[in-house]
């Protein structure tokens, strides 16, 4: 069996996405998926165009050159190097070579990342790109390099242990691969991965305990030894607390409004809605500072249309404002509600940004604008908990 860096990659963050991967199995490629895809290749592509500007056209290759003309120095940069040793394969994004005389010939492995922080994940990929050049190289490579971000920030670590991890994970992916298929257990990755229909079809007719989401391996465990497998069983877990006053997340809680079909609300917000209402969502990169979608659902009594408005890069994140009011402008009074203060935050930094777009129609977003999570929503409308109503109060347990 061979496992390649893409298997690797998806045992990191799913067992089950390794185990599709290894079967064969395709997925359905969704507009974020593909759009993260085009993100990766461009934000590679010039890291490697920023990363040869320091050398000489002829001391860098792209490709799987013969192992002499590194060895003799012709090289100190070779991107795209196909590594293949026993049942491992990778592609290797960079390999720097450095020799001094004709004993002294060192090279690491190097990964381009687009964060500020090199996640755990991201040092065992260079470990398994290492255990890859292994063989082929004849030497293990003593250590290894990310450079992350835009400004290449280079962090150099030990290779020594992660290489032992990354082998007994290879072990693990080659035990799996002769068992049954692993149950979809939904977690964070799943919105960015192209199995994301089949899982979550299979976690549905499972009424698995995972659609509840934030639900960590431990607690998993807890409510198995239980016998709690699913939503439904969970959902008869629940008892309301009558004595504390204070309002604790309850997976139980979620489980039953499930079951009951039901929204649980602290009383009920008095919403003052004054036009067309836009349901608003906005996703962000933080570590290169913009936005890069702006998600939109207009209702009104006869329909719903949806819009989505994307920006590949910050440069193209104005557009992406000004096409958005556009289409905002076209509506008689809009009136944007959103969940979180994620998106307030975004509208302020649009009007910093680009006061230019549509100055008016920004002012009145923001002002008419409604978070339905806002702390100042719920605690103006029920200062005391004991106000609310009795049915609610019996929900959360007062
Ligand atoms: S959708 Fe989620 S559970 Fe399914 S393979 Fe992908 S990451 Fe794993």
């Amino acid at each position: 069996m061979l496992i390649t860096d893409r298997i690797f990659e998806a045992f990191l963050h799913c067992e089950t996405k390794a185990f599709l991967y290894l079967n064969g199995e395709t997925g359905e490629g969704s507009e974020i998926t593909e759009w993260r895809r085009r993100q990766k290749e461009e934000f590679n592509q010039k890291s490697r165009e920023r990363f040869v500007s320091n050398l000489a056209t002829e001391q860098w290759t792209i490709g799987t050159p013969s192992l002499i003309r590194p060895k003799q120095g012709r090289y100190q940069a070779v991107f795209d190097y196909e590594a293949t040793s026993e049942g491992v394969r990778s592609l290797v994004q960079l390999i720097k070579v450095g020799v001094r005389g004709k004993a002294r010939f060192s090279y690491g492995p190097i990964r381009f990342i687009s964060s500020h922080k090199a996640a755990a994940s991201d040092k065992l990929m260079v470990a398994f790109d290492a255990l890859a050049l292994l063989q082929c190289w004849k030497k293990a490579p003593l250590v290894g390099q990310i450079a992350r971000g835009h400004g290449q920030e280079i962090a150099t670590f030990r290779l020594d242990r992660l290489l032992n991890q990354a082998k007994r994970l290879l072990t693990s992916i080659t035990d799996r691969s002769t068992k049954d298929t692993p149950p979809p257990i939904l977690k964070k990755h799943c919105p960015e991965c192209e199995y994301q229909l089949r899982c979550r079809k299979l976690a549905l007719e499972k009424d698995d305990l995972s659609l509840l989401g934030n639900f960590s391996e431990k607690e998993r465990k807890k409510h198995h030894d239980k016998g709690v497998f699913t939503v439904t069983q969970l959902s008869y877990m629940f008892k309301p607390r009558r004595r504390s006053s204070k309002i604790k997340f309850d997976q139980a809680l979620r489980a039953l409004a499930i079951r009951k079909k039901q929204i649980h609300v602290v009383g009920a917000p008095v919403l003052t809605k004054s036009g067309t209402s836009v349901y608003f969502d906005v996703e962000g990169d933080g570590d290169r500072d913009f936005y890069y979608l702006i998600g939109m659902r207009i209702c009104s009594d006869e329909s719903c249309v949806q819009h989505s408005f994307w920006a590949d890069n910050p440069s193209y994140e104005r557009d992406m404002w000004v096409t958005c009011l556009n289409v905002l402008g076209r509506i008689p009074n809009p009136q944007l509600i959103h969940y979180g203060s994620y998106e307030t935050h975004f509208l302020d930094r649009m009007k910093l940004r680009y006061p230019d777009a549509d100055p008016v129609l920004s002012a009145q977003l923001i002002s008419t604008s409604i978070n339905l999570l806002s702390n100042h929503l719920w605690t103006n409308l029920f200062p005391d908990p004991l106000e609310w109503p009795q049915r609610n109060r019996w929900l959360l347990g007062i």
